[in-house]
């Protein structure tokens, strides 16, 4: 009998960051000679003083159900963080804890949105946010800043965007997949725009907010060079969900913690969301989380140089390939070049899916097409891998 899945899952695609991991675990497993650049996930291991914690967690019994929003300890190092790196003040109630960034954009969009609700998304963008908001009966608004626009919505195109349906507003920076941040002024741009419109919800991603190079170049116990919309447009403290998680500046990305910061009604909307779908994230995660937060941030900096190191290297070969255009990014382990030329002078390759289907099956290098995050003629290529891995996989791209 031919199962008949729901209209919802029906609206919606397979992730394809995972979709792209996967087969080239699959296509590796198999024994070809695969290069993985499709996943965003740093391949450092998780620093050894979090790995303890959870190790403790687990030897201390602390292995049974907590509450949905979080063991008290992780709502007060989140507390702490926000005050400490973002200048934010936040209220217990105000928190949420959830089983990563992914969770808690759900929640909050099955908190918030009605049926043909609209959310305004900013593309390029990261793959999931537009298929969360088809789930929970949003219509996406897709606006798209392209490489002249170096990755960025100005005032003037959000303002453009803004109807009187207008529920949502995406912020992501530093972003997956550009790497591009926004500045203070660009950001202070949009907040002017946003005060004019009082019932919308503004949700800022900050997800890659420690992996912005300029924190390189700072002292210790200097400010961080991350900037978000709310410390901009403080106005907008009353609507705005500040978004954040420990997967990939910790190394931590199988653990599954994400958390989220904002108004108290809208916290417990969607802390009510998430105690009726999956409960508490793990708790062995969420002690090693309150030791990724309130321990030893030095382990930051190591990873933070191997990325930036990287991030030059591949920034400049992929600009000597012919027909591939590669802005730098500010932060995140993330290029996103513009491949139109390639994909002009490669026999049978028509567009950036054939392109990365090519690559794939003839070179062994896997990467996400520019599509899958609402931009075509571009690829996202993570260099969260080995120099050595990056230079082999810039002599198959080389050699097309
Ligand atoms: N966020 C990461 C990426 O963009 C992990 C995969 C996912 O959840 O999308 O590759």
């Amino acid at each position: 009998m031919a199962i008949q899945l729901s209209d919802r899952v029906q609206r919606v695609k397979p992730s394809p960051t995972l979709a792209i991991s996967a087969l080239a675990q699959k296509l590796a497993a198999e024994g070809q000679d695969i290069i993985n650049l499709g996943v965003g996930q740093p391949d450092f291991p998780t620093p050894a003083h979090i790995k303890e914690a959870g190790i403790a967690a687990i030897t201390n019994n602390n292995t049974g159900y907590t509450a949905v929003d979080g063991i008290p300890e992780l709502k007060d190092a989140i507390i702490k963080k926000f005050k400490r790196d973002n200048q934010l003040d936040y209220e217990p109630d105000q928190i949420l804890v959830s089983c990563g960034g992914k969770q808690s954009f759900s929640n909050l969009c099955q908190a918030l949105l009605n049926d043909g609700d609209e959310v305004i998304i900013p593309a390029p963008y990261w793959v999931s946010y537009p298929d969360m908001v088809l789930l929970a009966g949003g219509t996406p608004v897709i606006v798209e800043a392209g490489q002249s626009n170096n990755f960025k919505l100005t005032a003037e195109m959000l303002e453009n965007a803004i109807t009187d349906k207008t529920r949502l507003f995406v912020i992501n920076s530093p972003s997956n997949p550009t790497g591009v941040s926004y500045s203070k002024q660009e950001l202070a741009a949009l907040g002017k725009v946003l005060l004019k419109h009082p019932d919308i919800i503004v949700a800022t991603d900050d997800m890659y907010e420690l992996i912005l190079f300029g924190n390189l170049d700072q002292k210790e116990g200097e400010q961080k060079v991350f900037t978000n919309i709310l410390n901009e447009t403080p106005e907008l403290v009353d609507r705005c969900v500040v978004l954040n998680g420990v997967s990939k500046a910790y190394a931590m990305t199988g653990w599954r913690i994400g958390y989220a910061g904002g108004p108290v009604e809208l916290i417990k909307g969607m802390k009510k969301i998430q105690g009726q779908s999956t409960s508490n994230p793990t708790s062995i995660s969420q002690y090693a989380a309150v030791e990724a937060l309130n321990g030893d941030q030095t382990c930051l900096r190591p990873m933070l140089k191997a990325f930036k190191e990287r991030h030059d290297y591949v920034v400049k070969a992929l600009n000597a390939i012919e027909g591939v255009d590669c802005l730098p990014s500010d932060g995140t382990f993330y290029s996103f070049p513009n491949v139109e030329g390639l994909i002009a002078r490669v026999d049978g390759v028509t567009n950036d899916t054939e392109l990365a289907e090519h690559l794939l099956d003839k070179t062994g290098v896997a990467l996400v097409p520019g599509s899958a995050f609402g931009l075509v003629g571009h690829i996202r290529l993570s260099f969260a891998t080995s120099m050595e891995n990056l230079e082999q996989s810039i002599e198959r791209i080389a050699s097309l």
